[in-house]
């Protein structure tokens, strides 16, 4: 029986994310992050994330964007100091206006909201063609200079061992049981693991678990494909419409991403292909000619009914945490929400209502109900 402070189960960039923030808290935590697969075996080793501020057709900011990339910022500094590839590349995100509704849309998002100086601009359409000579025709848009493109496979990489290096221990090895028994037992094949807490950071795995089984996460699949591109693309900005076109090096290009809210399968497919050369073409149609598809990928990510993550510990069962629910923002997010976490976890600080499970009526009734019966412990 081994035994630690906090065992994290699942090992994506909320997994990651939360163990960094508990040893950076208290260096003397012993964290154990048990993955089922490997790290990013899930949505998180999507081969390149952008990390936009301003999305939808309202371009609206993300909840607490500043916050959000000041630490995703510091740790891409970090990560960036102890890795030998590049992590991530600044070149900003141009978001064409692709209809003069989206264009006033646009308008609007600069005009009504605070944005913080210097993150975003309104370009017309000769501007937005000298930026990006290969789009098709726009009605101008927005340039994001703060957006950017993480090549998350290597930020995952360089994460673990900076967490190895921080005392963090990793298990990896596929099914095990939970037992609740005053702490959290973890048993697989060949050990159990002992702790006061566990938090189930398994994506949309989440689900299965039968303490959160009540927890409104969606599953929606999502394909991307890389594309070789025979001139240099490493210069361009990443381009958002519907979905996302970002360069990767420079001559690959990563085009992204399906929804897919019903699937048979978790396996990239031919229609996802080609939804995916249909969107390069569409965009840019004068690269197009000069790409070839090279690889495709799908994950599945886990949305809430409000699109925002959430975050706490169980309404029933002490020391269970759950962080789940990045969606399509997992780079922008989880490390700021891993730091509330952290938080919440070691000082008992209260975590936002607008990520707190307590903002779903369902989990409210539930822990009211749970109030009035008394705890219970049990086995999985
Ligand atoms: C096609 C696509 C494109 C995307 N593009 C972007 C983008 O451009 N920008 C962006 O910010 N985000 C993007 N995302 C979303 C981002 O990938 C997710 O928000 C993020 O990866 C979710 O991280 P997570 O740690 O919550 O879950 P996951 O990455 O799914 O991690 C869960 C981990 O838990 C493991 N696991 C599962 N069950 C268990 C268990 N029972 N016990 C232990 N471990 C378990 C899994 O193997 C996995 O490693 C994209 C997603 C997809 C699918």
């Amino acid at each position: 029986m081994k035994i630690f402070d906090v065992i994290i189960a699942g090992g994506g960039l909320a997994g990651l994310a939360t163990a960094a923030q508990l040893v950076e808290k208290n260096k003397n935590l012993k964290v154990l992050v048990y993955e089922a697969n490997q790290i990013g075996g899930g949505a998180s080793g999507v081969p390149a994330g952008m990390v936009n501020p301003a999305t939808g057709q309202r371009a609206r900011m993300v909840w607490n964007a500043e916050a959000c990339f000041r630490m995703l910022e510091k740790r891409l500094e970090q990560l960036s100091g102890i890795s030998n590839t590049i992590l991530r590349l600044q070149n900003g995100v141009l978001r064409p206006a692709v209809d003069e509704n989206l264009a006033k849309n646009f308008k609007q998002s600069l005009k009504n909201t605070r944005w913080p100086k210097g993150w975003i601009e309104w370009l017309d359409s000769d501007q937005v063609r000298k930026l990006m000579p290969h789009l098709k025709e726009s009605s101008g848009g927005i340039f994001i200079s703060k957006g950017k493109v993480v090549r998350t496979p290597d930020y995952l990489e360089a994460y673990t061992r900076y967490l190895k290096d921080a005392g963090v221990t990793f298990l990896f090895g596929g099914p095990y049981s939970l037992e609740n028994n005053g702490g959290w037992t973890l048993k697989n094949r060949k050990d159990a693991f002992i702790a006061p807490k566990l938090v189930l950071t398994a994506g949309y795995k989440t689900k299965e678990s039968k303490y959160w089984s009540d927890l409104p996460l969606n599953s929606v699949k999502g394909q991307l494909a890389i594309y070789h591109c025979d001139e240099k693309i490493r210069q361009l900005p990443a381009v958002s419409a519907y979905g996302y076109i970002a360069p990767v090096d420079d001559h690959q290009l990563a085009v992204g991403s399906t929804y897919e809210h019903h699937f048979h399968d978790e396996n990239p497919d031919v229609q996802g292909a080609g939804q995916l050369d249909q969107k390069l073409r569409e965009m840019i149609p004068d690269l197009y000619p000069k790409c070839q598809r090279i690889g495709q990928w799908s994950g599945i990510r886990a949305t809430t009914p409000d699109r925002l993550p959430v975050a706490g510990e169980h309404y029933e069962k002490k020391g269970l945490y759950i962080y789940a629910g990045l969606g399509s923002k997992g780079l922008l997010y989880s490390e700021f929400i891993a730091s509330l976490l952290a938080t919440h976890i070691t000082e008992k600080k209260d975590l936002p209502y607008e990520i707190s499970l307590y903002r779903f009526s369902r989990m409210e009734e539930l822990r009211d109900k749970a109030r009035e019966d008394g705890d219970t412990s049990d086995q999985d």
